[in-house]
């Protein structure tokens, strides 16, 4: 396998593929290895993410350098996406003792009754993991996996390898040993190759495609599958909003990382009162994002990290100008210093929902905006889809913007907010965005099987 630089096509390494029988190897020995790491205590097990917290810290600089050479994330947004990184851990770090204890439901001393529930881990997981945000949606998932007392066999993205290598050696150095996390490398034959093992549970980051295949290979197995996948997420803009204000915030969680966010804005639907006017600033701000060299700290927009998706984009634009779109900026794939790679930033106008550009998720930096009358047309609109990972809106009045979000059918709300996670709320698609919930308390005990225990003393 070769790891490229998509902004200069340089090869940065060159990896071999983990062969399927070293898949079986990998699954063997982690299986041999799990009931140790769950018999420790949990305070060891913390002390190695906490080892692992510290290594992710003294390795800054160097672990974004390795992201952006390998994704074209700009420098800036891969040191934001490791500092993003630390808050998530902490969360864990705090949390998991709590979560993870046994709980007593009743304590009935007069019957001598007493019913109590314990979380015993899954055993060896599987961990296959998007490129986009790779140290976010790994980490969503061995973090709390570990520290469950799972052994976890992670599959990076073959786009974020240096990544995922860079995981397995701090894990290692922290004192999670080698047979209990162990980093397979390859695309989707070794991800194939890993659910042919006798796991005890799937998580996976990456888009609805690839999901429903997993989903359907091991459907038979009763095993938890997780399922974090694409979305079409959705803004409303309403009539009452300081323009000023939002239209750039919003132009910034339509084009931040490229537009490769799964809660990227995909689609803007705007009230015909402040249409115009956001139009005008939002361009504004468009005009304003640097495309360039990523390694540049002043860089907004990097090359795609995968060029092919550029195809995607094209076919996009095309279907939704011959629909009787107006392309208002951008439009196709472009240079930066004699290198091939970018794609413009792209603005859509007079967009209708029947065109792909505002069905199918475009996963680039291009967006489509809709002029709409009211507030139950702009509900329509939004749930029009079938995916459901966030949706937003954009008022000053509370009851407005709760009223309509409540309406709204994914998982997650955004009131005056959008592209945002947080590690005290749970994760989750709704249809084609997937199945299960990480992050929040949800995202630790989604790493064990409840123990209903009836206790009765006589
Ligand atoms: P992808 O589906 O192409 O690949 C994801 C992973 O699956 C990779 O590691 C890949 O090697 C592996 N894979 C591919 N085919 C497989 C198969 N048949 N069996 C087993 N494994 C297989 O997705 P991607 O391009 O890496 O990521 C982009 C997608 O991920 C977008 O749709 C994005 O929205 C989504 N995503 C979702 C979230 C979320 O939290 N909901 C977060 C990040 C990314």
């Amino acid at each position: 396998m070769k790891i490229v630089n998509p902004a200069n096509g340089e090869l940065i390494d060159e990896v071999d593929d983990t062969t399927p029988d070293g898949v079986a190897s990998a699954y063997a020995s982690a299986r041999a290895a799990q009931p140790a790491w769950a018999a420790r205590p949990l305070t060891e097990r913390l002390d190695a993410i906490r080892g692992f917290r510290a290594g992710v810290v003294d390795r800054l600089d160097e672990l974004a350098a390795v992201l952006t050479a390998e994704t074209g994330k700009p420098i800036g947004q891969s040191r934001n996406e490791l500092n993003g990184l630390l808050p998530r851990v902490d969360f864990f770090l705090e949390h998991a003792e709590a979560t993870l204890a046994d709980q007593v439901v009743l304590d009935d001393t007069a019957n001598g009754l007493v019913e109590v529930i314990s979380h015993e881990p899954l055993g060896v997981v599987a961990n296959i993991s998007a490129w986009n945000y790779p140290w976010f949606v790994g980490s969503n998932v061995f973090v709390p996996a570990l520290l469950a007392g799972n052994a976890v066999l992670y599959k990076p993205s073959e786009f974020a390898l240096g990544t995922g290598r860079a995981i397995g050696e701090l894990l290692w150095a922290a004192g999670v040993p080698r047979d209990v996390f162990q980093v397979l490398v390859g695309g989707a034959d070794v991800g194939g190759a890993l659910l042919a093992q006798p796991i005890d549970g799937v998580f996976f980051t990456g888009s609805y495609a690839t999901g429903r295949r997993i989903a359907e290979t091991v459907a038979g197995r009763m095993i938890p599958v997780q399922l974090e996948l694409g979305g079409k997420d959705p803004v409303y803009v309403c009539d009452d909003v300081d323009v000023d204000a939002v239209a750039p915030a919003i132009a910034d969680g339509a084009f931040y990382n490229n537009g490769q966010s799964c809660c990227s804005v995909e689609r803007i639907y705007v009230h015909e009162a402040v249409y115009d006017r956001f139009v005008e600033r939002f361009l504004d701000t468009v005009d304003g994002f640097v495309l360039g060299d990523p390694a540049d700290d002043a860089t907004y927009l990097g090359p795609l990290t995968r060029p092919q998706q550029a195809d995607v984009l094209v076919a996009q634009v095309a279907d939704a100008v011959t629909k009787g779109a107006t392309l208002a900026r951008g439009g196709g794939p472009t240079t930066h210093d004699g290198h091939p790679g970018w794609f413009e930033p792209t603005v859509l106008l007079d967009v209708t929902s029947d065109m792909a550009v505002m069905r199918d998720e475009s996963f680039g930096p291009i967006i489509g905006i809709e002029k709409v009358g009211s507030d139950d047309e702009a509900l329509a609109r939004m749930n029009d889809t079938e995916f459901g990972l966030t949706a937003g809106v954009y008022t000053p009045d509370e009851g407005r913007a709760l009223g309509l979000l409540a309406r709204l059918d994914a998982g997650s709300a955004y009131w005056n907010c959008c592209d945002r996670v947080s590690p005290r709320l749970p994760w989750s698609g709704r249809g084609h965005s997937g199945i299960g919930a990480t992050l929040s308390t949800l995202g630790i005990t989604a790493f064990t099987r409840p123990k209903a225990w009836h206790r009765r003393s006589a």
